[in-house]
């Protein structure tokens, strides 16, 4: 039993989405699918939200708008018209809630952590319904479940949840289980879960991969396929480097890498699930459905070539801290990062020496950060400076490390470049070396080490 994810990209019309209903059909039974919303769904239930806070008079259209794309693509997929009629009046429901939502948030002019997730939820819960109904009109054996009453529970974190895999298991296997005992076909909203208390919680922004990955560590499956818009894991991202080859095989700690530094691949958090389960991720293109794409395991081959990808991020800043003796007293370093975790930051890196700390994080909690640790009193520290307008770079293959070298081909390829780097890191992962530059000077890097590497 495979558990298969689809993501918004393959279904951002209705054309795309009758390639993957047509593949279903032929592939599916047996089989359970984790599904995102349809594409541009997630921003549009977002973007109502603000537009509930700002004027009442934007609710109806908004709920017209969903309305009508989604029965535009419910057209596109069911030829019988009954059913489409059917299906239609089944959705209803859905955008009768949404509305009542919309209005609450309007007339309290306060839009809360939960009830954006409730509202962002919907998106998956349709994409769900609409694919499951369309095959079963095909006559495909088919049933759908929604994550909050087959209890994928997760830890309560609203926009950024994890799951709680010991529940979600015991909730799960049974019954799951017992479905797929009859032969079926089963759809699965992914990107949240429910916490213990019955609230509903997203895995944050793209995170129908991580459901998938949770569904599949808690059944057993046999394997995780991503199908995608794209090949798979690149050498480098192809709209700097156009002639950048697929990675055919990578290790866990290489994909959660790469997924941390921007590829784009996959939710950051995707690996974690199925590393510790032992499932292999196979991401494929549902566009080329032949092609072999990139398969994650533990025991991905490591080729002579030890570096795989360069990859960057450049939603990145950092916020420098000045303290004298930081790496000669104790409880700085806690005062800083406790600071930052009640106001909800999350620390991407932390570099420190002597004299100072640096912390990398993104780009919009940089200002939120910096006025937070002013507030502390007495001051730790000296003075802050704020940097921004930099990218982080890493180079990832599993054992770089252990490569003599290969930190040494990276900077010569960057100094070649003419670039100066700003900030390094190497040796806290086993399969990358990051570092920043000026975000101006991204290319040049990009470029010099992708023909270092790989020409
Ligand atoms: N629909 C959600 C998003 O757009 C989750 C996902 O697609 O993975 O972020
Ligand atoms: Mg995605």
């Amino acid at each position: 039993m495979k558990v298969i994810k689809i993501g918004g990209g393959c279904l951002k019309n209705g054309k795309a989405a009758r390639a993957i209903v047509d593949l279903i059909a032929q592939k599916g039974l047996g089989q359970i699918f984790v599904l995102s919303a349809f594409g541009g769904i997630t921003d549009m239930l977002i973007h109502g939200i603000d537009t509930a806070l700002q004027n009442e008079a934007g609710i109806v259209p908004t709920i017209e708008e969903m309305t009508r794309h989604h029965h535009h693509i419910i057209d596109e997929l069911m030829d019988v018209t009954p059913h489409a009629g059917q299906l239609k009046e089944e959705l209803e429901s859905f955008f009768l809630t949404l509305e009542r939502y919309y209005y609450g948030i309007s007339f309290t002019r306060e839009a809360t952590p939960r009830m954006k997730d409730i509202i962002a939820s919907y998106g998956e819960r349709i994409s769900a319904v609409i694919i499951s109904r369309v095959l079963e009109s095909r006559g495909c054996r088919s049933e759908f479940l929604m994550p909050d009453v087959a209890g994928i529970i997760t830890d309560g974190k609203y926009m950024d949840a994890t799951a709680d895999m010991t529940r979600t298991r015991d909730n799960l296997y049974p019954l799951i289980r017992s479905i797929m005992d009859e032969r079926k076909m089963l759809f699965i909203p992914g990107f949240f879960g429910k916490s213990r208390d019955g609230e509903i919680t997203t895995f944050g922004r793209g995170g129908s991969d991580y459901s998938a990955a949770v569904v599949a560590a808690a059944v057993d499956a046999e394997v995780l396929e991503i199908w995608k818009d794209t090949e798979g894991f690149m050498t480098a991202d192809p709209d700097n480097i156009p002639d950048c080859r697929l990675i055919p095989e990578l290790t866990y700690e290489e994909a959660a890498e790469l997924s941390y530094t921007g590829a784009g691949i996959l939710h950051a958090r995707t690996v974690e699930p199925a590393r510790k389960a032992g499932i292999g991720i196979s991401i494929r293109n549902t566009f080329n459905p032949e092609a072999p794409g990139s398969m994650i395991t533990d025991h991905a081959r490591t080729t002579d070539r030890v570096i795989k990808s360069v990859s960057y991020t450049t939603d990145i800043s950092v916020l420098k801290i000045f303290a004298s003796g930081v790496g000669a007293r104790y409880g700085i370093l806690s005062q800083i990062t406790d600071t930052l975790a009640r106001d909800a930051v999350n620390i991407k890196s932390v570099v420190t020496s002597q004299t100072g700390i640096s912390l990398l994080l993104a780009r919009d909690d940089l200002d939120r950060s910096f006025n937070a640790l002013k507030q502390v009193k007495p001051r730790p520290f000296r003075k802050m400076q704020k940097v921004s307008g930099v990218a982080l770079v890493s180079i990832v293959g599993e054992g770089l490390h252990r490569n003599r070298g290969i930190a040494a081909k990276c900077f010569t390829a960057v100094s070649q470049a003419k670039v100066n780097i700003e900030m390094i890191s190497f040796g806290t992962s086993n399969a990358a070396l990051y570092f920043l530059v000026k975000e101006r000077d991204l290319d040049q890097t990009i470029n010099s080490l992708h023909s270092t590497f790989f020409d």
